[in-house]
């Protein structure tokens, strides 16, 4: 996702005659008079940030990731849609961007860096009037699924895989365990609705209908479908999935073999450290598999940057008059009154779906920021010292600012230049490409 770009309303073109009407109405009048903007109470303007009074040592490494997705809509019979996604990842080492020029970074110098060091997934999902020959849209989207988390492309070479498996079967313990029971794709009559796969498998049969069940089934994209149409939220949550799972790909890649430098790398994610829903299956394996880590002397620095919603609303308001080089730990009943508006007896935010607390951060006049950073298990309420790797986190932001837009970071930056679709290849040429592949 782009960083956004100033809030003004572009001009408008043609006068319309119907406006007229509805601001003359008189019930339109009465609610935008009563209509206030965004209140910001006292509280929220006096509550006290944190200085960071001694960063720690930046870290070398940086691996950042994005994604992107396009969906194409067919305007003649038999509109059809599919959605397009890209995810990227690259790496990059703090000494070599040391080098780039914050203001004007060279072509040539970004190229030269990112020339080794990116590494990119893309698919597309059918979402309408499109499946394979034979079947239904239900199960042509579960097969695309998990053909593409399988991806063998020289990129990916199955690591996608292996690192699902990794999480869901929690493989970096001793104890082998299925997986846990989920709801049949297929499912069943009378009340036993669930099934499993056994420890290590990637696909196998239902023990109860026999029939063929994926490790992506675990996650539960068939409960977002019917037989006929799919939802489009499904494209946006597989590709913040494989953005999790590639940035997951390189952590657990430095585990198995290089666990000495894992602690000298900044993961960083385009996005929250959230996954939403009956998704968030995988939140509990990463909350723990980064307890552990920590515990064996191995904290992961991992931050996931929000550049829009209301968290970055929010901060807007109230970082203007905070310190610089200071942070600000979100609390639960914060969060609650402040930037949810919702009762403050309902459950602990983000219990089932947040693998990382929300801190805002503001370096100086240009540089604010709402980060993710990972807490190991659930904290309703995280301080500092919960926070994995903190310090040298902040200290590390320093030296990856960009100066291109207010609170960017650039690997975030590169990332979502590799990762982007709508700008190359153009939506257009995916159209026509999609058509020519596409003859009824
Ligand atoms: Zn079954």
């Amino acid at each position: 996702m782009p960083y956004q770009q100033g809030s003004r309303l572009p001009g408008e073109h043609a006068s319309r005659l119907g406006h007229l009407d509805i601001l003359d109405y008189s019930l339109v009048n009465e609610l935008l008079e009563s209509f206030k903007r965004q209140y910001v109470p006292d509280e929220c303007l006096t509550v006290e940030w944190q200085e960071m009074l001694d960063p720690g040592e930046p870290l070398k490494y940086i691996f950042a990731v994005d994604g992107s997705l396009q969906r194409i809509d067919h305007d003649s019979v038999p509109y059809s849609s599919i959605a397009f996604i890209k995810t990227a990842m690259i790496k990059l080492d703090t000494h070599a961007l040391a080098r780039v020029d914050k203001e004007n970074p060279h072509p040539f110098v970004l190229r030269d860096i990112l020339r080794e060091s990116v590494i990119f997934h893309a698919t597309l999902l059918p979402l309408r009037n499109t499946w394979s020959e034979g079947s239904n849209i239900y199960d042509t989207v579960r097969q695309t699924i998990y053909k593409s988390i399988c991806d063998t492309s020289p990129g990916m070479n199955g690591q996608i895989l292996e690192t699902l498996k990794w999480l869901a079967y929690r493989k970096w313990g001793e104890t082998k365990r299925s997986l846990p029971e989920f709801e049949c794709p297929h499912g069943h009559e009378g009340s036993k609705h669930l099934t499993t796969l056994p420890y290590d498998a990637e696909c196998g049969r239902c023990p109860t209908c026999g029939k063929e069940v994926y490790i992506t089934d675990f996650l539960g994209f068939h409960l977002e479908m019917g037989e006929e149409a799919v939802s489009p939220t499904i494209a946006s949550t597989y590709m913040i999935l494989h953005e999790t799972l590639l940035l997951f790909t390189a952590i657990r890649l430095f585990w198995e073999n290089h666990r000495e430098l894992l602690t000298e790398c900044l993961f960083l994610k385009d996005g929250p450290l959230s996954i939403r829903a009956q998704y968030s299956k995988l939140v509990e394996p990463i909350r723990l598999f980064l307890a552990y880590a920590q515990e064996n002397g191995y904290p992961i620095h991992i931050i996931g940057q929000e550049k829009s919603g209301t968290f970055y609303d929010h901060l807007q308001f109230i970082g203007k008059d905070a310190p610089t080089m200071s942070y600000l730990i979100l609390q639960d009943l914060y969060i609650k009154r402040h930037i949810q508006c919702r009762p403050e007896n309902g459950a602990p935010y983000g219990k089932d779906t947040n693998y990382g607390a929300k801190v805002f951060v503001k370096l100086n006049n240009y540089h604010m920021m709402v980060l993710n950073v990972p807490f190991g298990l659930y904290t309703q309420n995280p301080r500092s010292e919960d926070l994995i790797g903190w310090e040298r986190i902040f200290a590390t932001l320093l030296t990856i600012l960009s100066n291109r837009y207010e609170g960017a970071l650039l690997p975030i930056e590169l990332a979502n230049g590799i990762a982007s679709l709508s700008t190359y290849p153009s939506a257009k040429i995916l159209k026509l490409f999609s058509e020519e592949g596409l003859h009824p």
